[in-house]
């Protein structure tokens, strides 16, 4: 059932192969692309794996940048004595939207989930801990408030408590199960202000 010539085909399954693309999106983007002018297609290209190539993990705080430390950590401006933990990048981001909030952050590139297998070791509880080392004075848990992200915060706290240092929980203002990056800013910026301590 190979309508296409072989380059489209592939080009429909790489496409298809993304999260959230099915087979009628990827025909319909692979069109689209295979009208654009060769330049564009390039670059578009480029862009793929430029960023692939270069974009790594922060060695402070584990998100995404294409240098050693990312901005945030880099910022002297930025109180360093408080880290929020979020669960990936994009939620780091929804967080830094709100222009609100000083401190730095941890990504711990995902969430404790017993059914899916994936448990302490598996996300970047370690880093969080040896970060912990150094002068810190609150660590806010602002992991989704879906069960892995519920799981994840208390087993944080109970890791944390021990060393003494504040662990805050943010506000459930935010709608359970919802991923943080959808949440409007107003949202996260009371469920930041509403915080408890745990
Ligand atoms: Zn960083």
């Amino acid at each position: 059932m190979d309508y296409y010539s072989k380059e489209i085909s592939k080009l429909i399954e790489e496409l298809s192969s993304l999260p959230g693309i099915g087979a009628k999106t990827a025909q319909r983007l692979a069109f689209h692309i295979l009208n654009m002018p060769v330049e564009q297609a390039q670059s578009l290209s480029h862009a793929i794996v430029n960023a692939r190539e270069k974009v790594r993990y922060c060695k402070s705080c584990f998100t995404l940048t294409d240098e050693e430390l990312c901005p945030i950590c880099k910022d002297q401006g930025r109180d360093h004595k408080v880290i929020m933990v979020v669960e990936n990048t994009r939620d780091l981001v929804a967080y830094e939207k709100t222009g609100k909030y000083e401190g730095v952050y941890h990504v711990l590139h995902g969430a404790i989930s017993p059914m899916l297998g994936i448990g302490p070791n598996d996300i970047r509880l370690k880093e969080l801990m040896v970060r912990l080392e150094q002068d810190v004075d609150e660590v806010i848990i602002a992991t989704n408030s879906s069960l892995e992200g519920e799981t994840t915060a208390m087993y944080i706290s109970k890791l944390i408590k021990p060393t003494g240092i504040k662990v805050t929980r943010i506000a459930s203002g935010v709608p359970v199960g919802g991923d943080l990056e959808y949440i409007d800013e107003v949202t996260l910026l009371r469920a930041l202000e509403g915080r408890t301590e745990l």
